[in-house]
């Protein structure tokens, strides 16, 4: 039987009846969403554990970063196998913590993922919270991370919205306004809460993110291998492709980065950010357009960052260039732990460098 308590608080109730209409109608569903990820469920290191800090520790990889990455590179086994539990995370040096994300950006996760388990160990001695509210309360963590680490780990009832859910969400119910305002997250959350079942919710909550991930995709859905084909709108309404819809795109602006290699004696220099997201983080020094005016230009390296598109120039410092003022070190040219934490497209650069430099130095 549908659970429906709290429906009269919903703003669009009859949105959800008419998907849900007759008795067992949301158990037909949940069923169909349980059975498909059962038998097509992908394989990921983070689903053969039931460890919170292990889910935890993945999803806040995954917030901002694709699964794929996250796979192809080992984030998540390196990390693991460095920092094993959360003792073991609390304990760490921030420079560790750093260099264990370098690659995946947004490095305020990491600094809170270990605040987090610096709190479950003063405050649980190493057990992580057994209520929705005390694991939101962690810090890096909100209503989303607090459902998915609640369900994943211990199979207990607790609905969750991402990106994923809201597509399907907005093409199941046929919601047509824009799924970016306070509203539509607040209806979101209250379908989500509506449809998740008492029992086998790991298995339900893994299921309706990967139905969007993988079937229920931007642009064209794979609707014909959908399980849940019988119960979506959008699809008998012939409006797939124009759902969900958004209010507006985030205004994106074009940046130029000037910076510098300055090598010596088989070093490079580098120089340490400021400001408190990119504390412990360090970047190639960045020059002025008045003093690099003359300096060889080796290569350009474009990169996005939250709304910025930034078209990064780097140039060659000649070996008289002037000392760099600020906070700056000189570490031994590699590509590999020699160095401190980098930003992603620092490292690039480097990489790049050390790609070409015996070509460059053919040339000169
Ligand atoms: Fe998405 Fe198509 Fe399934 Fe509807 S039928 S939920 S549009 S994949």
């Amino acid at each position: 039987m549908a659970k429906k308590e709290g429906l009269g608080e919903v703003s669009d109730q009859s949105r959800f009846e008419k998907v849900f209409s007759d008795s067992g109608s949301v158990d037909r569903f949940r069923n169909a969403v349980i059975a498909w990820f059962k038998e097509e469920g992908r394989e990921y290191p983070w689903r053969n554990t039931t460890d919170p800090y292990a889910i935890l520790v993945s999803e806040l990889m995954l917030q901002q970063t694709r699964i794929a990455t996250v796979l192809e590179r080992d984030y998540f086994g390196r990390w693991m196998r460095r920092f094993p539990d959360v003792h073991a995370l609390a304990r760490a040096k921030e420079e560790e913590i750093l260099k264990a994300w370098e690659g995946l950006g947004y490095y305020n996760r990491a600094r809170n993922l270990q605040k987090a388990a610096q709190k479950v160990v003063e405050k649980g001695k190493g057990d992580f919270p057994d209520s929705i509210e005390e694991m939101e309360s962690l810090p890096g963590v909100g209503r989303y991370t607090a459902g998915a680490v609640f369900s994943f780990a211990y199979d207990r009832r607790a609905p969750i919205v991402d990106g994923n859910v809201i597509r399907v969400f907005a093409r199941l119910f046929g919601y047509e306004e824009a799924v970016d305002l306070p509203v539509a997250g607040k209806l979101m959350w209250k379908w989500a809460d509506l449809l998740t079942p008492e029992a086998h919710v790991r298995a339900y909550n893994s299921g309706i993110m990967e139905l969007g991930q993988r079937l229920c995709v931007r642009g064209t859905p794979e609707c014909s291998a959908c399980p849940v084909q019988e119960f979506c709108q959008a699809h008998s309404r012939g409006i797939t492709e124009q759902l969900p819809r958004k209010k507006g795109k985030v205004k994106v602006t074009l940046k130029q980065e000037s910076v510098g290699l300055f090598i010596k004696n088989g070093e490079i220099l580098l120089e340490e950010e400021s400001g408190a997201r990119r504390k412990g983080l360090w970047k190639l020094p960045v020059v002025t357009k008045s003093e690099s005016e003359d300096w060889e230009e080796l290569f350009r390296l474009p990169y996005a960052i939250t709304r910025y598109r930034v078209e990064m120039t780097v140039f060659r410092a000649p070996p008289n260039s002037r000392e760099r003022e600020g906070c700056t070190k000189w570490y031994p040219l590699s590509g590999g732990e020699s160095l401190p934490p980098l930003g992603s497209p620092y490292r690039k650069a480097i990489l790049k460098y050390l790609d070409i430099r015996d070509d460059l130095m053919m040339n000169r």
